[in-house]
C-alpha cells in the first residue's frame, strides 16, 4: 500500500534493520484495542515514528490564529468515534494539506513542508510529526538540486531545440518521479505544478 515509503514523509525505507517502524495512528499506549488492528498499522521511518510518539490530538485550540493543540482527556467511551486532528496519510489525501516551498528564492525555507493556505489541520500534523525539520529540508533541496532543477533544464533546452525525442523522454522521468512508488512523488508533483509544466510541457500529473 504504501510502496516501502514513510506514511508521513515518503522518504524510502531500506528493507533491512531498525530505520523501519511500525506506526500506530492512534498511538497503542492510549488505544490499547486498536494495538493489532489492520486499519490503525502504518509503515513509517524510524525518524517520524519516534517525533510523533503517542501524540495525537482530538481538539484544536477556538483561537483561528493559533495552531496549538488542546489535550483532552481520553473518554473510554468516545474512543471509537475519536476524530483525529492529524491527517490520516491511509484515509486522506495530505496533497490537499500539505505542500512544499518550491521558490529558490526563499533561501531559508526552500524544501520546506508548509501547510496549504496556512490550514490548521495541516500546520498541526508538520509540528506533530515534525515535519519542518531541517532534516526534511536538505532531503528536499538535494532531490530538487541534483534531480528536478537538471531534468527541468534538460527538458527547456530540448524545448528550444524543438528535440522532441528528448523532449518526450523528460516527460517521461517526470512522469516516473511522480508515480506515488517513487521516493518523494509528492515533492515532484508540486515541483511540477509549480513550474507549470502540466501545462507548458504536457506533463501529466497522475491523480
Ligand atoms: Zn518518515
Amino acid at each position: 500500500m504504501q510502496h516501502e515509503k514513510c506514511c508521513y514523509c515518503e522518504t524510502k525505507i531500506p528493507d533491512e534493520g531498525h530505520l523501519k517502524a511500525v506506526e500506530h495512528f492512534k498511538p497503542k499506549s492510549v488505544y490499547k484495542k486498536l494495538t493489532n488492528d489492520w486499519e490503525n498499522l502504518l509503515l513509517a521511518c524510524a525518524q517520524c515514528n519516534g517525533k510523533k510518539s503517542d501524540k495525537f490530538p482530538l481538539k484544536l485550540t477556538s483561537n483561528e490564529r493559533e495552531a496549538k493543540v488542546i489535550h483532552v482527556k481520553y473518554d473510554s467511551k468516545k474512543r471509537k468515534t475519536d476524530k483525529a486532528v492529524l491527517i490520516d496519510p491511509s484515509k486522506e489525501d495530505p496533497e490537499k494539506y500539505l505542500d512544499f516551498v518550491i521558490d529558490q528564492k526563499e533561501k531559508d525555507i526552500y524544501g520546506l513542508i508548509i501547510a496549504k493556505d496556512d490550514n490548521r489541520r495541516g500546520k498541526i500534523t508538520i509540528e506533530v510529526i515534525g515535519l519542518c525539520e531541517r532534516y526534511y529540508l536538505i532531503n528536499h533541496r538535494d532531490f530538487m538540486r541534483d534531480s528536478l532543477i537538471p531534468a527541468f533544464h534538460m527538458m527547456m533546452s530540448a524545448k528550444d531545440h524543438d528535440n522532441q525525442d528528448r523532449l518526450e523522454s523528460s516527460r517521461q522521468i517526470f512522469g516516473s518521479w511522480m508515480d506515488k512508488t517513487y521516493k518523494l512523488s509528492a515533492l515532484t508533483r508540486a515541483f511540477v505544478r509549480y513550474y507549470n509544466l502540466d501545462k507548458d510541457y504536457e506533463i501529466q500529473i497522475p491523480s
